[in-house]
């Protein structure tokens, strides 16, 4: 039977068991919707009768060159029903930007790491990041964070090895969304992104923290990479720069973590910490960090629980601190590791095209509304 006219169904954002039974509705059956499903995440095939499937177009893209490679920022922009919606809030498109990001391996392999965005703006407000500056516009669906990996993949051509949450907005944020996302990246008859190469980086929402320690252990989900946005060595600097921190401070927040790491089996964690000159780079902010850390440094089998990844601020537009200095980033990096802690400095990519770590966002959107919830958070 034909599917009718209107029967668009994109496998985008979904699992194949979830696209199977769509297609199922308009009398496609299973066999003929797996194949489908498996074509057009693996070789990119958009040819299906009942599908409706091509992510947002990209409409500009920016590529800068690294040691390691050429980091390549691409804005992909939604035809969504409500794209004219926030028109008069200033927001003329919805645009969702993502990064590809070069590494080279240990064994010198060149791997290739998507930078993923959750929402367009954010709404945490951190002080910064240039996201935060736009507010939250709105929320991504599954098949618009899907997309972004799509759109790396089959129209950039790039072999994405890992696909990290740290491009607009905070998962946590979004969890359901983007738990939707993964399960659909991670399908073994489509994307088959494996789930330790996926990491959620967060800026550490306690209430989405809970309901992951009862994700991570269900089958499947363990090994689901996760980073937190410590920032801060103590409260008082945390609140400064997070607004979220004054609603949940850095001791429930630890306490949180350490319940979290033994529910996914006492794997490690990514620990990242933005260094801004005279905010939080002193002698005695490493020791206070080293300290709050001092959970997830007790050797485990000889390892250690976490890596603290310093990254050198990279300033947003009309940022009031400049970057750090490289020496600056190396005696931090080596205060914290006389210390105890396994750190390492993280590599500045794409800097010039505001395609480095927090500077993503659009430049013409400035404070905008903040999602009651978070109103609510920062305000208790
Ligand atoms: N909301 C999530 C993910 C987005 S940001 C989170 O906060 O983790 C990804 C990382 O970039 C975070 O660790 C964040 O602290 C860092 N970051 C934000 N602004 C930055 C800036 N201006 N320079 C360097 N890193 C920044």
């Amino acid at each position: 039977m034909p599917p009718a006219a209107d029967a668009r169904i994109s496998p985008l954002g979904l699992t194949r068991a979830q696209y199977v039974d769509a297609c199922a509705a308009v009398g496609i059956g299973a066999g003929r919707a797996t194949a489908t499903y498996s074509a057009f995440f693996r070789d990119g095939n958009l040819d299906h009768p009942a599908q409706d499937a091509a992510p947002a177009p990209i409409v500009k893209r920016l590529s800068e060159p690294c040691d390691e490679g050429i980091t390549t920022k691409f804005v992909q922009r939604l035809d969504a029903p409500d794209s004219g919606r926030f028109a008069d809030q200033g927001v003329p498109h919805l645009d969702i930007e993502s990064v590809i990001i070069p590494m080279v391996g240990r064994t010198n392999r060149k791997t290739y790491t998507l930078c993923v965005s959750s929402q367009v703006g954010c709404a945490m407000g951190c002080e910064f990041c240039e996201t935060a500056q736009m507010g939250l516009v709105r929320s991504l669906t599954p098949a618009e964070i899907v997309g972004q990996w799509w759109a790396a993949t089959h129209i950039e051509h790039a072999e994405i090895d890992n696909i990290v949450f740290m491009g607009m907005g905070e998962p946590l944020d979004n969890i359901e969304n983007v738990l939707a996302a993964i399960a659909c990246l991670t399908d073994h008859r489509g994307a088959a992104v494996p789930m330790s190469k996926i990491t959620i980086s967060t800026v550490g929402r306690v209430d989405g923290l809970r309901k992951l320690v009862d994700v991570v252990q269900q089958p499947g989900w363990k090994r689901l990479g996760l980073a937190l946005s410590v920032n801060a060595p103590n409260d008082e600097v945390r609140n400064e720069i997070m607004p979220l921190n004054k609603r949940w401070g850095m001791a429930e927040l630890r306490d949180t973590m350490v319940e979290l790491i033994e529910a996914r089996g006492n794997r490690k964690i990514l620990f990242e910490y933005v260094l801004i000159p005279g905010v939080n780079d002193k002698p005695e902010h490493a020791e206070q960090l080293a300290e709050w850390m001092s959970p997830f440094l007790r050797a485990e089998h000889g390892k250690h629980m976490g890596l603290l990844n310093v990254i050198p601020y990279n300033p947003r537009r009309d940022s009031p601190w400049p970057a750090p200095d490289e020496a600056d980033v190396e005696r931090f990096v080596h205060d914290l590791t006389d210390l105890g802690v396994y750190a390492k400095r993280r590599r500045t990519k794409g800097r010039t095209s505001m395609a480095a770590c927090g500077q993503l966002g659009t430049e013409d959107i400035r404070k905008r509304t903040y999602v009651p919830v978070t109103t609510e958070a920062t305000q208790r």
